[in-house]
């Protein structure tokens, strides 16, 4: 099947719901059994087996397993585990794939709170964080070492937008015995499948283009049989589970999720090339243009592009990115992208604690921006109002 029929229909169980087409909200926290056999079977099902079996309410629902099942098949995942936010995604694989004494190699365009997860609560574990170049590709051997468990991508970054090489990656840190992990939030599991390209455990920020509308933080690990028993540890020891009602919205969302991608590329793809155009701009962070030096790769690992890109200016101040950013009319300034309104945010990844490993050398702050589901005309006239208060509070 094509993806885009698998959304519509992945993870759906009209017969285990008595027809309805929605799996419905079970809220749970006691499972009751009618007897101990009935409930030692369970516990074997549900915790020893692995089974979508009722056990207790931590452990999952059919509303969970609904959203669990529909990531896998897209993703093509073994299994797919819930957490309550993006970040508790990067931070529990994290926490599945190393442990005391062990190597960990993240991306230095890594999102930003990843990166304060290493280095200000996992170092304090014994667990070692170093930063990579994330145009490295196969070069990533050459910055392992003996104890490197675990190989953590992004792709693109989320500021600045570099497209990582994930099949060389994989195919070096396997032959040196570590788990590639991938931040792939930017793509969805519909734009790409780090699985496919040989990674072990793809993470979804959930809460953006899944969830789609701006009202649920949802976090989905999706793993491979090499990276299933460690997430599967990690989650359960930390006793991590998803609301009901946040697993619902998720996979209601995600229904919709090839439609609005669709508007979402071409939207973004009219504003960064009328971006491009303007003379206030050196670059947009944006693979999805030919003249991207992600392009190549996007275009062979990725079946589309999103709504989020970056504005790089020739010269630029606090006071001009401001100036722009206060005035604007369709673009709230916002965080959290992936819904279905168009957002703008200060960026400034060349701040040396943004940056370690490859300091980012373009002139900042730019701007990003996420390109909503409005007409981009609308939205070209918005921000060429904004660009005009730019120029002036540059002068
Ligand atoms: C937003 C985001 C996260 C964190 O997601 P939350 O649900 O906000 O915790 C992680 N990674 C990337 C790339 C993100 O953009």
């Amino acid at each position: 099947m094509k993806k885009d029929t698998k959304v519509i229909h992945a993870g759906q169980n009209k017969k285990r719901n008595s027809g309805i087409v929605n799996t419905p909200v079970y809220h749970a926290s006691t499972v009751v059994f009618s007897n101990t056999a009935e409930m030692l079977d369970a516990q074997d099902r549900s915790i020893k087996k692995r089974e979508k079996h009722l056990f207790y309410g931590r452990r999952g629902t059919p509303t969970h397993w609904t959203l669990q099942e529909a990531i896998s098949e897209l993703e093509g995942a073994s299994d797919t585990f819930l957490t309550p936010s993006g970040l508790s995604a990067c931070t529990l694989a994290i926490m599945g794939c190393v442990k005391a004494g062990d190597h960990l190699l993240v991306t230095d365009s890594v999102y930003e709170p990843t990166r304060g997860f290493c280095d200000s609560f996992l170092n304090g574990f014994g667990v070692e964080t170093t930063y990579f170049d994330p145009l490295i590709g196969a070069g990533i051997a050459s910055v392992m070492k003996s104890n490197t468990k675990a190989v953590f991508c992004e792709s693109p970054g989320s500021h600045t937008f570099e497209v990582q090489d994930l099949p060389a990656i994989a195919q070096a840190a396997h032959a040196k015995g570590a788990l590639v992990l991938v931040d792939n939030t930017w793509a969805s599991p519909l734009y790409c499948q780090p699985l496919k390209l040989g990674c072990d455990i793809s993470i979804q920020a959930a809460t953006k283009y899944v969830v789609g509308h701006s009202d649920a933080m949802v976090g989905t690990i999706a793993v491979n049989d090499a990276g299933l028993p460690g997430v599967a540890k990690a989650i359960s020891a930390v006793g991590i589970t998803l609301a009901a009602d946040e697993a619902y919205l998720a996979t209601r969302g995600l229904r919709t999720l090839s439609v609005r991608l669709k508007q979402h590329h071409e939207n973004a793809m009219k504003v960064a090339l009328w971006l491009q155009s303007r003379p206030e701009v050196k670059r947009v962070l944006f693979p999805a243009l030919p003249n991207d030096p992600g392009y190549a790769l996007w275009k062979r690992d990725f079946s589309g592009a999103t709504g989020l890109l970056g504005v790089v200016f020739k010269r630029t101040s606090a006071e001009a990115v401001t100036a722009m950013i206060d005035g604007m009319e369709l673009f709230p300034l916002g965080f959290s992208w992936g819904g279905f309104e168009s957002l703008i945010a200060p960026s400034n990844p060349s701040r040396s604690v943004a940056r370690t490993a490859r300091p980012w050398t373009e002139p900042a702050p730019g701007v990003r921006i996420h390109v909503g589901l409005e007409d981009p005309d609308d939205l070209i006239v918005d921000l060429e109002k904004g660009l005009a208060r730019f120029n002036k509070a540059l002068v």
